[in-house]
């Protein structure tokens, strides 16, 4: 175990404990890695953590004070946090690998897009400590052994990292001392900024799904998870707690995120409908399933007009919407 004075993943000084040590898992508010719950038993990677942290937990959620991290060790585990913590959020090794950039030119694209979320308005400067702009940078913290890198080794990597995007015209300042960074975003790096926008979602593997979290559709939920996982896709389906108001801003970065989107509306939940006007807005693709009584008792004329799988049986509903995405989307 660590030493008690420094984040157990970045090393920063700037956290403090939000609850005591708590058999093996430690409750941190960091200045670098967000709110998160740490297991020491897990096995993730200490710099993959870092840098996954603050780009998802730090920078990135935009209620980012209500809501944290964690890394239990059992679902179970997780589901009595949540009691205390709503907005907390289970993150499985699996997840922060596949975010992880393998590439260089996957992590200054990823650098880049950090960095734009950071840049109030085109032109203006941010300032991040040191520790910030370490994880923003992918830098190498910890050896293959688990020991750490020396500062010289961590500055060498921060120095390589910031020319090149220095030379490429993409910044302007970084770090000068190894201590804080103040930076400008140039034009050549909103152009390189917009590009990879207008491609996220395209190349997403992520769907969202909008439906009624009511028990009676349990089973539905997932075959529509079924589906859309032996798609290829990856499912989006925000639990009931994440479901409410208060998440709104979030639930719509998802549908953005999204290449397109399912749509269920059974039991003619009102949000359901949102979610699907805001898609289709977004000019996303929009899967439209319903129930069969249920679409023959009252569903929206809006959406009637649209084509939508009618199902009966849930094995019904996995294999149509599995057509579907198949003739649909590739
Ligand atoms: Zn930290």
């Amino acid at each position: 175990m660590n030493d008690n004075s420094k984040c157990y993943i970045c090393g920063g000084n700037s956290h403090i404990q939000v609850e005591p040590l708590n058999g093996d898992s430690a409750f941190i508010q960091c200045d670098t890695c967000g709110r998160f719950r740490y297991n020491f038993a897990n096995d993730i990677s200490k710099d993959f953590l870092a840098s996954f942290l603050y780009y998802n937990c730090k920078i990135s959620s935009p209620i980012a004070d209500k809501r944290y991290f964690c890394f239990l060790g059992s679902e179970a585990e997780f589901k009595e946090t949540q009691k205390k913590y709503p907005f907390a959020r289970l993150i499985t090794k699996q997840e922060i690998e596949a975010w992880y950039p393998r590439t260089f030119s996957e992590k200054i694209d990823t650098i880049l897009l950090g960095f734009s979320k950071l840049s109030k308005y085109d032109g203006s400067s941010f300032q991040m400590t040191y520790e910030q702009y370490c994880s923003a940078l992918f830098v190498k913290r910890y050896n293959s052994n688990g020991s750490e890198t020396t500062q010289e080794e961590r500055n060498s990597q921060v120095a390589f990292i910031q020319s090149y995007l220095q030379e490429n015209n993409f910044i302007k300042g970084g770090t000068s001392n190894f201590e804080g960074a103040l930076i400008t975003l140039l034009p050549n790096g909103f152009k390189r900024i917009d590009e990879l926008q207008k491609n996220q979602s395209l190349n997403s593997k992520k769907v969202f799904v909008a439906m009624s979290f009511a028990e009676s559709m349990k089973n539905a939920r997932e075959a529509v998870r079924k589906a859309i996982l032996d798609t290829g896709y990856i499912p989006r389906i925000m639990d009931e707690i994440e479901h409410n108001n208060q998440i709104v801003p979030e639930m719509l970065y998802e549908i953005k995120q999204s290449k397109f989107i399912v749509a269920e509306f059974t039991e003619h939940n009102k949000g359901v409908y949102y979610e699907a006007g805001y898609a289709a807005g977004l000019g996303k693709e929009v899967i439209h399933v319903c129930k069969e009584d249920s679409f023959n008792d009252g569903i929206h004329f809006d959406v009637k007009q649209i084509n939508t799988i009618i199902w009966k049986t849930e094995n019904e509903l996995a294999e149509k919407l599995f057509n579907r995405i198949k003739a649909t989307i590739e």
